[in-house]
């Protein structure tokens, strides 16, 4: 550990003043934050949220990964971004916007394309936080592979239309992705989206970033996660949830009707559901000691 991870310096005190005011944030809570090596995957709209929330929050140290490049159209809600960044990697951008918001918190982003030959040597396995922002489940699958073998806790999080959700997740502790996600190659489902332009906007994702970082905190605060999948919606209107409902595992479908949850392609409610997580016993990642009798 570094000697200046140990305490906070005089422009830190001064900086994180009105959070270290907070009845329920000391300067402990604080070290905790600063301590912390978090990696995000995705430098889009999900990872603007959650690395603003970090970089204002005060967080040790981010890696962020993302292989694209900043194009108009990702500026309706990718706000780290901006006008001149155009054609410029999401990386760049990031550490430009990073070190004019808080130089104090170590940002790493790099422009790498993450797959099966790529993953190992692109996260860092001491890292104490995955956030997978990737919009693919196929590449989320991966990214919940790495940490379920590396005991890595991992932060599922995304929206879908005005709804959002987020989980954090700890396997062997809780459910791994797949327990939750299972139906990651559908090739009919999967073609059908491949072609479409996602309607999305900054609302959702505002709300999701709040809702994951705050479970990171509680995670901080208590040492362990609360073991829930948060869904919120923003309007009670009807919120085409597809996207989302259509990868369900069948575990997580009779979870949800066990505690009176029934997910349709179409939401109507407005506000927070709330549903408690256990692991699928049968699930391939993290059902058996496969990873265990490995190491
Ligand atoms: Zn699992």
């Amino acid at each position: 550990m570094n000697q200046e991870d140990l305490f906070l310096s005089a422009d830190e005190k001064e900086r994180y003043l009105r959070q270290l005011s907070m009845a329920d944030w000391s300067e402990e809570d604080q070290l905790k934050l600063k301590k912390l090596h978090v990696t995000v995957m995705g430098i889009g709209g999900a990872a603007s949220s959650i690395i603003n929330n970090l970089l204002l929050l005060g967080v040790g140290k981010i890696v962020a990964i993302d292989q694209d490049t900043v194009e108009l159209s990702n500026l309706n809600r990718q706000f780290i971004h901006n006008v001149d960044h155009i054609g410029m990697s999401k990386a760049e951008s990031l550490k430009i916007y990073a070190r004019r918001l808080n130089p104090n918190v170590k940002v790493i982003a790099k422009q790498v394309k993450i797959d099966e030959t790529t993953i190992d040597e692109g996260i860092d396995p001491e890292t104490d936080l995955i956030i997978d922002t990737f919009d693919k489940w196929a590449s989320r699958s991966l990214v919940n592979r790495f940490a379920v073998k590396h005991k890595i806790l991992y932060l599922m999080a995304g929206v879908v239309s005005n709804c959002f959700y987020t989980a954090l997740l700890h396997s062997p502790h809780t459910p791994c992705l797949n327990c939750l996600i299972g139906r990651f190659q559908g090739p009919s489902v999967v073609g059908s989206f491949q072609t479409a332009i996602f309607a999305i906007n900054i609302l959702p994702i505002a709300a999701m970033g709040a809702f994951s970082i705050a479970e990171l905190i509680k995670y901080l605060k208590t040492g362990e996660t609360t073991n829930q999948f948060y869904f919120g919606s923003l309007y009670n209107t009807k919120q085409d949830i597809r996207f989302f409902t259509l990868f369900l595992s069948k575990h997580f479908k009779k979870i949800s009707e066990e505690q009176g949850i029934r997910w349709g392609p179409i939401w109507e409610s407005e506000g927070m559901t709330k549903l408690k997580l256990s692991k699928d016993p049968a699930c391939p990642i993290c059902g058996n000691s496969q990873f265990d009798e490995k190491n």
